[in-house]
């Protein structure tokens, strides 16, 4: 077995100019399970320890979080998006988000990763380093499928970055699995959204995860809401999330239909609770 503990990005990026075959290890939460994987046969990079990769920086009207930065820490960062922050505290058990990754969960690209959602939702970006140079593309781009990435084989993903929210724009994060405690989402949903102080929906954004190989951002519902009252979300919801292709041990597809949209109503509601409109119900 090769194993390089990296301690800098340049360190990294040359490893795997050097050898592209190379896996990149963080928190190794998702890799350990890997069935497929021998690990004595594999070229490491672990990349835990590279003190650049964990910083969480607000700058210049962006906030940006190093791809190493742990759930534990984003949980604990109290000026995060809240749906960002409540994703983090759902990931696993306490020694899953001390070990586990933002940048690991991104790249693993399952269709239930916690963190997908609310970075949808807040239009995030990856930054992605090579020796060649730094690209950066939206998050729906990167994420092409089930496991399925557009990280070449020489990139590290150093960053998300999103833009700072208006004072006035709230976030939730929602996640429903089979039972209370450590366990994988069925399905989950997260809503960033600014209302007016009538009632009315100014700007949102919605996102859905477990109802299809890559968590979505719900476009469509998004300009079918925009400028109408609070009150058109429920129905517009239930309308809109009609297929799943995702029936499997966790949940079957009728299941994870039923739930989506109850999903998205409870983030939105959690929302308009957060900023003194009262609840759907009110
Ligand atoms: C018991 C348990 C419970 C879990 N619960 C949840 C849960 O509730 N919600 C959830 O979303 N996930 C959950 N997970 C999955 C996992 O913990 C998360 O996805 C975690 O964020 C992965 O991060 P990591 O640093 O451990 O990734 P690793 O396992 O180190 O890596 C995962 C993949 O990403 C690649 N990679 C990692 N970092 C980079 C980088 N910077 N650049 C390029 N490639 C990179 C690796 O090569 C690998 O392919 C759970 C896992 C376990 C074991």
């Amino acid at each position: 077995m090769n194993y390089l503990r990296a301690r800098t990005i340049e360190e990294v990026l040359h490893r795997l100019s050097a050898q592209p075959q190379a896996r990149i290890v963080c928190g190794a939460t998702d890799l350990f399970a890997d069935p497929a994987l021998a690990p004595g046969k594999v070229e490491w990079v672990d990349i835990s320890r590279v003190e650049a990769l964990r910083a969480i920086a607000r700058r210049d009207g962006m906030v940006r979080i190093g791809a190493a930065a742990t759930w534990d820490q984003i949980a604990a960062t109290a000026w995060l998006p809240a749906a960002l922050r409540q994703a983090a505290e759902s990931v696993g058990s306490r020694q899953i988000r001390v070990q586990g990754s933002i940048g690991g969960n991104l790249c693993h690209a399952s269709p239930v990763a916690d963190g997908v959602p609310p970075l949808l939702a807040l239009d995030a970006q990856v930054e992605l380093a090579s020796e060649r140079g730094v690209r950066r593309l939206p998050l729906a781009e990167f994420l092409l499928g089930r496991r399925r990435t557009a990280l070449r084989a020489d990139e590290l993903l150093l960053a998300v970055c999103f833009p700072v929210a208006h004072e006035r724009e709230r976030t939730a994060f929602v996640k429903y699995a089979n039972r209370d405690g450590m366990a994988i989402a069925v399905v989950s949903a997260a809503v960033r959204v600014a209302m007016s102080s009538d009632g009315h929906i100014e700007k949102l954004a919605v996102s859905v995860g477990g109802v299809s190989e890559v968590p979505l951002r719900l476009r469509a519902l998004e300009t079918a809401l925009e400028g109408r009252h609070r009150s058109a979300l429920a129905p517009a919801t239930r309308e809109l999330v009609t297929w799943s292709p995702i029936d499997d041990c966790r949940a079957s597809a009728a299941h994870r239909l039923h739930v989506a949209p109850l999903a998205i109503e409870r983030a939105f509601n959690d929302c308009i609770k957060e900023s003194g409109h009262g609840g759907l119900s009110a």
